[in-house]
């Protein structure tokens, strides 16, 4: 990781909400007026430079490939370099299920590693 990560909470306080409800500004928790300007696909990622008219923040919305899905048969692949695939070798291995022993805070990030391959696979 590089410093400009551990600069997440300052510059985007409102991050958790923009994840939640993209049309908020993660600078300034305002509005749904966010400019979305240019889109630059690199293969498997592609970046969205947004703005915001209220506080002027400016960022880029970084995207990666995670699935392919089949239009007929909605079939699903998750790619096998990403984040996801990990959880879902973790799951194939019983490492995501519920155990009596896990502390609160293990039975929460299982719970949320579940949910975060369930969303993955989900038609939409
Ligand atoms: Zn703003």
């Amino acid at each position: 990781m590089t410093s400009k990560a551990t600069n997440v909470a300052t510059r985007f306080p409102h991050a958790a909400k923009y994840f939640a409800e993209s049309w908020v500004c993660p600078c300034c928790g305002q509005g749904d007026e966010l400019n979305a300007d240019v889109t630059l696909n690199y293969g498997t990622e592609v970046f969205e430079k947004v703005s915001c008219p209220k506080c002027f923040g400016e960022w880029k919305n970084e995207y990666r490939l995670h699935a392919i899905r089949h239009n007929e048969t909605g079939d699903v692949v998750l790619n096998p370099s990403q984040p996801l695939a990990a959880l879902q070798a973790l799951a194939a291995a019983s490492w995501l299920d519920e155990a009596p022993y896990d502390s609160d805070e293990l039975t929460a990030a299982k719970r949320q590693a579940r949910d975060a391959m369930a969303m993955a696979v989900r038609a939409s």
